[in-house]
């Protein structure tokens, strides 16, 4: 049902790009995602980044910069201290690189540890032929460069979503190699399967990318979505 709210207030909007302001789908599907808000304003990005533990991470949140990493615009391990700083130059490289660019605000959100995570991708594309094609692959910068990844027609059952996981070259990685903990894997399996699902329940969305959804130990974590909806 929120789900729903969500997609028909960006129609009403009249908007077919999505970026994080759209975390709240994956929410509504189970599928977590870290702690954190979006907010428009430096003290209420201090007032966010206090009750998160530790040093946050600051993005800039624009329908119009969906790369946002290209623009300098993700700020990772930000202290309490600069967060002001960071808020004001997020904002400050989104006009530069578009004056009229529509800035919805800065999202702050809780590190994710990547040291003993994986960045995959989860992901979804209609195909004119096969329709709606759930994408699994290694996520984060690797995505183009490696191209590791494997495709199935949504909805996807469970044994479909686990071969999904075995299938990409990367996948010793998750079962942890070189003496690293292994990833949640039913976590990853889960999250595809949870995907599929809203994907399936609405047509109206074209596509999606969760990159990355980071594997942990202990579960897996949306860190950053964006969508097309028709
Ligand atoms: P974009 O893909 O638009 O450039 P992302 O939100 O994916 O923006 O951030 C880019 C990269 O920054 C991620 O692939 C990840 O390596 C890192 N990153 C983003 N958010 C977090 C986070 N919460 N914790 C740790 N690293 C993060
Ligand atoms: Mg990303």
């Amino acid at each position: 049902e929120r789900a729903r709210e969500i997609l028909e207030s960006v129609k009403e909007r009249d908007e077919t790009r999505l970026g994080v302001e759209a975390m709240e789908l994956l929410d509504a599907y189970g599928i977590e995602t870290p702690e954190g808000a979006i907010i428009d304003d430096p003290a209420d990005a201090l007032e966010v980044a206090e009750e998160i533990d530790g040093n946050v991470v600051m993005k800039i949140v624009s329908p119009d910069i969906l790369h946002k990493s290209d623009i300098g615009g993700v700020k990772v391990g930000v202290s309490n201290e600069d967060v002001y700083d960071a808020y004001e130059d997020l904002i400050t490289r989104a006009k530069n690189y578009q004056p009229d660019a529509n800035i919805l605000g800065v999202q702050v959100q809780e590190m994710v540890d990547l040291d003993n995570g994986v960045e995959t991708i989860v992901g979804m594309n209609r195909d004119p032929q096969f329709g709606p094609l759930m994408m699994f692959g290694l996520g984060g910068i690797f995505v183009e460069i490696l191209e590791d990844t494997t495709f199935r027609v949504a909805p996807v059952a469970e044994s479909e979503a686990e071969d999904m996981t075995k299938e990409i070259d990367a996948a010793p990685m998750l079962r942890g190699a070189r003496g690293n903990e292994p990833v949640d894997i039913d976590g990853i399996t889960e999250t595809i399967q949870r995907l599929s699902q809203l994907v399936t329940d609405f047509p109206a969305i074209l596509e999606l990318d969760i990159n990355p959804l980071v594997a942990l130990p202990d579960g897996v974590k949306a860190v950053d979505v964006r969508l097309t909806v028709d």
